[in-house]
């Protein structure tokens, strides 16, 4: 559930107290849910991480035989198009540009249709011939990988790939290429580069980040240590945690949605008339924040010492003394 092969143990430790809040139960049911917390180191980003996973050979040579199907449409639609498209003959100059984009269009047409195929094999134009040496290299695919990658892209791209050698050409101008290398695992070219684009950085300035469709919570290094830096005793990873719980809920239990929102709109109607129930100002930004800090609250108890700093009226014992009703929905999700 903790990814972080590559974490040093303290961190472990830390992610996994966090986690410990939970009742086993719940933990069980996210875990099944197939939920993963990422703990970014600084200068990390998901991509290195392995929450990437890995390109099995197994999983390729799957992929592969998709790969070519789907190409072959996407071929054939753009060709069609082109060949319908009423303005090509009557303008020579429109159907020479139509011509050379074509294999852009190809592109666009295919790139979506890997996606939603789970397959992250990376669509390249290519108008010269490749040097399939010099694309591994940009790759960075080891030496000792050369061979097996390329037979591979040989087999993706099959009657597509005129090849002399290591040279390559494309017929149709576009390339398949099945996977690429970062730090020394054979990985998705296409997930590393979505992956990258999640960097401690930013995991850093959102503190924690969580994402339901991909059952996935982040949370960078400094959060999970105890105390944490910027926040002191408050555990950025039970306040995801409690978002996860949230969207399992409204899943598994039929009055989940309407009971918090239901609190939720009573809160806000109460602040208005100036009972002020929420202990935070973002547990008053929507029914989602709002679980999301009851459970923090719910499962947090003030140390006494100076690291109490950060939201230090987010407790359980506010919670029950400010807002019984909510404690005891939290309670009951809790046990349940
Ligand atoms: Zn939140």
């Amino acid at each position: 559930m903790v990814s972080g092969w590559n974490l040093p143990s303290s961190l472990k430790v830390g992610a996994a107290r966090d986690l410990a809040c939970l009742p086993l139960a719940w933990l069980q049911r996210l875990d099944a849910e197939g939920l993963t917390v990422a703990v970014l180191q600084e200068g990390q980003s998901l991509a290195d991480t392995d929450v990437l996973p890995t390109m099995t050979p197994e999983r390729c040579r799957r992929h592969v035989v998709q790969a070519q199907a789907l190409a072959r449409a996407a071929i054939d639609e753009e060709n069609r198009a082109l060949s319908l498209d009423p303005s090509a003959p009557a303008d020579d100059f429109a159907s020479a540009m139509a011509r050379r984009w074509l294999p852009d269009r190809i592109r666009e047409n295919l790139l979506p249709r890997l996606d939603q195929a789970g397959i992250g094999f990376s669509v390249e134009v290519c108008r010269e011939p490749v040097d399939l040496k010099a694309l591994a290299r940009s790759k960075q695919i080891p030496d000792e990988e050369f061979s097996t990658w390329r037979d591979l892209l040989l087999e993706l791209n099959g009657p597509l790939l005129k090849v002399s050698g290591d040279l390559a050409q494309a017929a149709q101008e576009i390339l398949m290429v099945p996977y690429a290398f970062h730090r020394g695992r054979a990985v998705s070219e296409v997930s590393r580069d979505n992956y990258a684009t999640f960097d401690s950085m930013k995991v850093r300035q959102h503190r924690g980040i969580h994402s339901w469709p991909n059952r996935l919570i982040m949370v960078h290094e400094a959060f999970v240590k105890e105390p944490a830096d910027e926040v002191g005793n408050y555990r950025v990873l039970v306040h995801e945690l409690g978002h996860a719980m949230d969207y399992l809920a409204e899943d598994l239990l039929p009055g989940h949605r309407a009971t918090v929102d239901g609190l939720f709109a009573a809160d806000l109607e109460a602040a208005r008339r100036g009972e002020v129930r929420f202990l935070t100002p973002r547990s008053a930004d929507n029914p989602r924040e709002y679980l999301a800090e009851a459970v923090e609250a719910y499962m947090t108890r003030r140390v006494g010492d100076e690291q109490d700093f950060y939201k230090p009226e987010n407790s359980r014992e506010d919670l029950q003394q400010r807002n019984p009703p909510l404690f005891e929905y939290v309670r009951s999700l809790f046990e349940s």
